[in-house]
């Protein structure tokens, strides 16, 4: 099967194409969207092109505040080498105040694949950011990934997000809201191959696909 390929044009033709069929049907949206926003989610994902949670979560504008990255790393708080991650975690708890937190790391990602196999093209700022995720690595290789039977990087990839959420507990403001129930906090993993989304079950230390029963389930603990 052919790798999906896509051009600029396709972006600037789409834009003449909303105005002409979506946006009739969008406009008192965006006009409501303009007086403020209020998303319950903060959405943390990687950069990737494929991780499309409009799709996926069946998103509408204003449903999300996002934070895309390589390899969706949320660095420690001592470390000051992130302060754009930082400050969108500062906005979006203080400011908008989102009652929850999705870090959502996806199969067949290039970050997880250079922890494990460095790129052969010079990417010094790769290589520091990369180290956001070094203890996942020693994680895998210490036999701790949640499903073993997937191939290696998706393994790290699983690791990595969980890794990601204990970074957020780093921030004490997102850990006392979390201690005090007011913020939930949730790890998710998207199968590219299946579009499948998993949820993250730590009683049952596995992800579990997120279909009726489990989003019910999920639905039922969100902090109220
Ligand atoms: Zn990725």
């Amino acid at each position: 099967m052919a790798v999906y390929t896509v051009d600029m044009r396709k972006l600037i033709k789409g834009i003449v194409q909303f105005r002409q069929k979506a946006l009739p049907s969008y406009r008192e949206k965006f006009a409501d969207l303009a007086l403020g926003q209020k998303p319950d989610a903060l959405f943390i994902a990687c950069s990737d092109s494929r991780v499309a949670p409009n799709v996926f979560a069946s998103t509408d504008p204003g449903d999300l505040f996002v934070i895309r990255n390589v390899g969706n790393f949320i660095p420690e708080q001592e470390s000051a080498s992130a302060p754009s991650v930082a400050a969108a975690v500062e906005f979006a708890v203080f400011s908008l105040k989102v009652r929850n937190i999705v870090v959502c790391g996806h199969s067949e990602c290039g970050a997880t694949r250079a922890l494990l196999e460095p790129p052969d093209f010079p990417a010094p700022a790769l290589d520091t950011w990369l180290r956001n995720s070094r203890a996942a690595v020693e994680r895998y290789h210490a036999g701790l990934a949640p499903d073993t039977t997937l191939a290696p990087h998706n393994q790290v990839s699983q690791i990595n997000t969980l890794l990601q959420l204990e970074h957020l507990l780093t921030y004490p403001f997102v850990r006392d809201a979390v201690e005090a129930g007011h913020i939930g906090l949730h790890a998710w993993w998207f199968d590219i191959k299946y579009a499948d989304v998993y949820a993250w079950e730590r009683e049952l230390g596995r992800y579990v696909l997120i279909d009726e029963k489990q989003a019910e389930s999920l639905i039922m603990r969100l902090p109220q």
